[in-house]
């Protein structure tokens, strides 16, 4: 069987839907599960809404929910006729009513709990699937919707709930029998406790459900469709001459998705890596183009692709108490432990350690345990770049050609990771797109 997931580009109106559907019938044989995001922006709009009623502000979330709403209609009306095109407006309907009682809850108590934000969330994919499996019905398909959140089984982690593999292999295999000639629809990004609360896994996630369902059936493969090529040299919105890469292994792809290539979403790659399940990513708009396949080892050396992430904070602690003593950098790193803060990069000297997190970390809350250790400075508005690749250690010459590349652009920091497969570099924020310019024509254009 395989796993075709579907991102919200591919999706966004009746157009795209019609092509998603004729990819989909192109591979019945092969027993395909579809799981797809929402329709185009639909979760950014649901986030404004779950803002506005939280602010008070009820006609700006009731006129976005509106739209929504028509929009939905307008891609039901295209793709489903007669009196199942009536069935299904009704359905969805039935689910804006939903999405609207609970606005108006969240607009008379002014609070969204992320709870409540997750249950306004699911709505995106609840309505992009229901759209997508009344339309394959239509065209004559054998489809069948399933909801995720009986599947996808997860901690209480609103906003970034983490998978419980165990429940989900057992949940899905009890409910999914793949076979030829028939197209199993699911929703991705969502999931639910064991008390059955809904819950998501955190923005982009829906590449993250594709592998979870696809480890949990042991699929021959997983497809993440979207609306570019494959896995590129860099991001193309911003360097219109990255390439498109063909083979990519399960580590590399890994470290792009964590630093930053939102093609795939970080975590995608852990399920698939367990059963060596090979990953594609191909482009819905030219489903002919070969696509990249993410797999085990693969060989040669060097830098194989680019990515930034910006809006970075790097947060220095100085202290002579850690000349020749041990168990400094033990406390200095409880401290973020008991705060749940994750640190990216670390560098150290003698008497200093820089370490980098994310932007919307709560650095103030942990200021002052740190300063208990040494002097604290924090700069902010950094970004990452980080070059990823294999053999990194052993490239002569490697180093030098990256900083004459980014000359005279100041680096802050420096990682050459201990897995050698990735070099990252600190700099400040504003100058990350000429820095990955520069690098992606000294590396891949030379
Ligand atoms: P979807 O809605 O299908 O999940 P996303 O917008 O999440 O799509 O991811 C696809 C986007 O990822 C592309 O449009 C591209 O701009 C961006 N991207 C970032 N880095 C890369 C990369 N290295 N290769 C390909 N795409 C990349
Ligand atoms: N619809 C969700 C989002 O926009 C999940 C996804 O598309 O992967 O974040
Ligand atoms: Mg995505």
């Amino acid at each position: 069987m395989i796993v075709m997931k579907f991102g919200g580009s591919s999706v966004r109106n009746a157009e795209m839907i019609r092509r998603v559907l004729a990819i989909a019938a192109s591979r019945l044989d092969s027993a395909p599960l579809l799981v797809s995001s929402a329709m185009g922006k639909t979760t950014d709009a649901l986030v404004l809404i779950a803002d506005h009623a939280e602010c008070g502000d009820r006609d700006s979330a009731f006129s976005l929910i509106e739209r929504l709403e028509q929009s939905h209609l307008a891609a039901a009306r295209e793709l489903v006729a007669g009196e199942r095109g009536t069935g299904l407006a009704r359905a969805i309907g039935v689910l804006f009513e939903e999405l609207r009682s609970l606005t108006q809850g969240i607009f008379l108590i002014r609070e969204c709990s992320p709870r409540s934000r997750d249950a306004i969330l699911s709505f995106g994919e609840r309505l992009s699937t229901l759209v997508i499996a009344a339309a394959a019905r239509e065209s004559g398909v054998d489809a069948e919707l399933l909801d995720a959140r009986t599947l996808i089984r997860t901690t209480g982690d609103f906003g970034a709930a983490a998978p419980d593999m165990e429940s989900t292999s057992r949940l899905t295999r009890d409910q999914v029998r793949p076979r030829a000639g028939h197209l199993y629809v699911t929703q991705g990004f969502i999931g639910s406790t064991p008390d059955g609360v809904t819950t998501t896994l955190g923005r982009g996630g829906s590449d993250y459900t594709a592998t979870i369902l696809g480890a949990a059936l042991e699929a021959d493969s997983v497809e993440i469709w979207t609306d570019v090529d494959g896995i590129m040299t860099s991001d193309p919105r911003v360097i219109p001459e990255a390439r498109t890469i063909a083979t990519i292994s399960y580590d590399e792809a890994a470290e792009l998705a964590y630093f930053g290539a939102r093609v795939v979403h970080p975590y995608t790659i852990l399920p698939a890596v367990k059963r060596s399940i090979p990953v594609w990513v191909k482009n819905t708009s030219a489903p002919d183009a070969a696509g990249t396949r993410i797999q085990a080892e693969i060989g040669g050396t060097g830098i194989r692709a680019l990515a930034s992430k910006s809006g970075i904070t790097l947060v220095t602690v100085q202290s002579s108490r850690m000349l020749n003593a041990y168990g400094f950098l033990r406390e200095l790193f409880a401290v973020f432990d008991r705060h749940r803060i994750s640190v990216d990069l670390v560098a150290t000297s003698e008497v200093s350690v820089s370490m980098t997190v994310d932007r919307d970390v709560d650095i103030a809350s942990i200021l002052t345990e740190l300063e208990e250790l040494g002097e604290v400075s924090v700069e902010r508005e950094k970004s990452i770049v980080c070059m990823v690749g294999r053999g990194l250690f052993q490239k002569a010459g490697l180093l030098a050609s990256v900083f004459a590349a980014i000359d005279p652009v100041p680096v802050r920091m420096i990682s050459l990771g201990s897995s050698d497969i990735n070099l990252s570099i600190v700099i400040a924020a504003s100058e990350t797109e000429r820095v990955l310019r520069a690098l992606h024509a000294q590396l891949f254009q030379s």
